[in-house]
């Protein structure tokens, strides 16, 4: 059995949350793309955790986690994401992480290549996180990277390290900075050595497991609208965030899915830049971003918030293939007496439920509508009969726009605050 977890918006759907909680019935959770410009916030009984990097079934013991290939992975931000695990009593072992050899470095170059750009852009800049991802991306298909595998071989490390190097410095030489050799291979060194015991080839281990039967996990980071090809580009992530990409990103590209589970918001919320259509301003908003501790987990920013987005979720659904839907965070919208929700666009050619695409998305106008509050706390809810009628019809006036069962819904972050339809 192989199934994605992918993200159906702007990312922060709560991926991590669902992954953490179907990741019981499986065997093995693979990572397949990004680095640690994003972060899923689990809360367990062991406590809450925030990760970049780890692939969420880290937190549960007795799955095997997988960081495949199409990967970008700071050393450094990975070595701190491990000694935290140890030090809350999380074991993280060759046994339970599987590194791919293929997954690309984000080194600190990549970072400061980051930092540079975006104050070079000022107003225009893409809301980056400042985390390397765009550089370390752009010099994987400029084939001047260095992978996971190449720490393993220190007689060959110096030499590609200094190529790179040498290539950086030219390429970076109008920002007036450029990386030194010698610190940047005590990095290396430093932070590679204890990566080292991780590192595998992911296509034998996957193909061999997929075999013997073994049910395998493919999760996403960020969400449909921020897929380097299908998203809001340039407002996008430089990775493949679908999931007709997950078997390539773990390591497994000739297997296919069997399911897909698309994960989204009972409302919207964007970190960064970029058209957002559906986008609360003033008192409306502030209400909601209180409401759902709306506040990024890699970098504290505050979200945008907006309603639940009909045209933007139909569009995320459709790219992603999803098969079934899990609605997370409906406890937020506890507090309204009516829900806000974007049902359609004003666009040039009149009212419209399709996504536009390129500059088009810029003209779109939300249309809002509003569905009755729940008027009760749904918080401890844990069957379909305990919702409240009103928050049953919002699940089905949902379900219903955008085409697509929904199978769960989250009404809390802890591990149990949810109920299957
Ligand atoms: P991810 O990157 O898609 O995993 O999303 P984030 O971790 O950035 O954001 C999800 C946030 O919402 C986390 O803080 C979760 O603990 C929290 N969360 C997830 N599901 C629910 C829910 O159903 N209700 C509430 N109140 N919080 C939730």
């Amino acid at each position: 059995m192989l199934t994605a977890v992918v993200g159906i918006n702007w990312g922060d759907e709560g991926k991590g949350r669902m992954v953490d909680l179907l990741s019981e019935d499986y065997d093995i959770i693979c990572r397949y793309q990004g680095g640690n410009n994003a972060g899923h916030t689990v809360i367990n009984d062991k406590g809450k955790f925030i990760l970049n990097l780890l692939p969420s079934g880290i937190l549960r013991g007795g799955t095997v986690n997988v960081m495949g290939p199409g990967m970008v992975i700071d050393l450094e931000h990975l070595a701190g994401e491990i000694a935290s695990l140890t030090a809350k009593g999380v074991p993280v072992t060759p046994d339970n992480l599987k590194i791919s050899d293929k997954a690309f470095i984000c080194m600190p170059y990549h970072r400061m290549q980051d930092i540079l750009e975006e104050e070079r852009l000022g107003d225009k800049k893409y809301g980056s996180t400042k985390r390397g991802i765009a550089p370390v991306y752009g010099d994987k298909y400029m084939k001047k990277g260095l992978r996971m595998g190449d720490l393993r071989n220190a007689a060959t490390l110096e030499g590609k390290a200094r190529d790179i190097v040498e290539w950086k410095c030219l390429t970076l030489q109008s920002y007036g900075a450029g990386p030194e050799l010698g610190p940047l291979l005590e990095w290396l060194n430093h932070y590679g050595s204890k990566m080292i015991p991780y590192i595998i080839d992911t296509t034998p281990y996957l193909t061999a497991a997929a075999r013997e039967g073994k049910k395998i996990m493919l999760e996403a980071q960020l969400g449909a609208l921020r897929d380097i090809d299908y998203g809001i580009y340039p407002y996008t992530t430089s990775s493949q965030t679908l999931a007709a990409y997950a078997c390539i990103g773990a390591g497994i590209p000739g297997k296919k899915l069997d399911r897909v589970v698309g994960v989204m918001k009972a409302y919207s919320s964007c970190v960064g830049e970029g058209p957002f259509t559906a986008e609360m301003f003033g008192e409306e908003a502030d209400a909601l971003r209180k409401a759902g501790a709306e506040y990024g987990a890699a970098t504290g920013r505050p979200r945008r918030v907006g309603g639940f987005d009909i045209p933007a979720s139909r569009y995320g659904i459709q790219v992603q293939g999803a098969s079934e839907l899990a609605v997370t965070k409906l406890d937020v919208l506890s507090y309204l007496n009516k829900i806000p929700v974007c049902v359609a666009y004003e666009v040039a050619g009149g009212r419209t439920l399709d996504f536009p695409s390129g500059d088009d998305l810029l003209q779109a106008v939300p249309v809002y509508e509003y569905l009755p509050g729940f008027g009760a706390d749904i918080s401890m809810c844990r069957k379909a009969g305990d919702l409240p009628p009103a928050a049953m019809d919002y699940i089905r006036y949902i379900e219903n726009a955008v085409d697509c069962p929904v199978k769960y819904v989250s009404v809390g972050p802890g591990r149990e605050d949810y109920l299957i339809l």
